[in-house]
């Protein structure tokens, strides 16, 4: 089990940036996390087509092309050699000035961090977790717009920090017109009426790519789906909920602000969808 990390082509087993790096100063910067399935980078083109677009939206210049990237992963895998892989991508503006200028750095990092994949424990997936919809709001996309994956988590930490302290496991946000967006580090789906329902991207939310293939799946097994834009309150009618990400994968919900969401174990649906899409997993491995 071992942590490679992998700086701009040079592989070490611990790494540092400077403090002068506006990724470490500002937050300037843009990641990507991505997961093996038999050892193998999943989803790959998809999370390098959003890095990509990431970037972009920050108008950072990504010094290297994809196939660069991909070949780095590689090799960085190898190194590691560990069963299953947490993979990292950060590319940061680079050292500049101590100015939130950027046009002062000129070299950004690009670095691919490794490591073995964190184990969530089964009794999450088979009891589900407790959430809590909480006060601090979702990043407007006129503001940061969420759909950008920058390095920039506060919003999310502060949203985590206040679902813990009423003993949620996550939290989940409204925009600041009060509609439902997503998780800290994950997207929302629930259940009302024995539909699949899903914030739209217009609330503003990370347009995640385990959600694209749970909407995929949904459509090929033909599920009741729709995309909206929903009050928060509607979340406490939820007969099921659950939240998707790459890490995560299909995460069933439980309690709802210290109330069962639904009979209070995960629902046919969820039960469902993390059948779906572990296979796709292994159909894709
Ligand atoms: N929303 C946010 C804010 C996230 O940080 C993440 C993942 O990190 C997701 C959604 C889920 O995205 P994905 O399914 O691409 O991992």
């Amino acid at each position: 089990m071992t942590t490679k990390i992998n700086i701009n082509g040079d592989i070490q087993d611990e790494a540092f940036v400077s403090i002068l790096d506006h990724g470490f100063l500002f937050g300037d910067s843009v990641y990507e996390v991505i997961c093996t399935a038999q050892g193998k980078p999943c989803f790959l083109n998809e999370h390098l087509k959003r890095l990509y677009a990431s970037a972009s939206g920050i108008s950072l210049k990504i010094p290297h092309d994809q196939e660069w990237i991909k070949n780095q992963i590689q090799t960085t895998l190898n190194s590691a050699c560990n069963p299953e892989s947490y993979i990292r991508i950060i590319v940061t503006r680079g050292v500049g000035d101590v100015d939130i200028d950027p046009s002062s750095c000129f070299h950004p990092n690009l670095i691919i961090l490794v490591k073995n994949i964190p184990k969530i424990p089964d009794e999450n997936y088979e009891k589900g977790i407790p959430v809590a919809l909480v006060s601090i709001k979702r990043n407007s996309r006129d503001a940061l717009d969420p759909a950008v994956k920058t390095g920039n988590y506060l919003n999310n930490v502060l949203a985590r920090v206040e679902a813990q302290k009423v003993g949620a496991a996550d939290a989940i946000m409204v925009n600041p017109w009060g509609q439902l967006t997503e998780g800290t580090t994950s997207n929302l789906f629930f259940v009302r009426e024995g539909r699949l329902l899903t914030p739209e991207k217009n609330c503003g939310i990370l347009s995640g790519i385990t959600r694209e293939k749970i909407i995929q799946l949904a459509h090929e097994n033909g599920m009741p789906f729709e995309e909206g834009a929903w009050p928060g309150e509607e979340l406490l009618k939820a007969e099921e909920i659950f939240l998707s990400g790459t890490v995560k994968k299909v995460m069933p919900v439980s309690v709802l602000d210290n109330r069962p969401v639904g009979s209070g174990k995960p629902g046919p649906i969820t039960q469902k969808m993390m059948r779906l899409y572990s296979e796709l997993l292994e159909s894709v491995a």
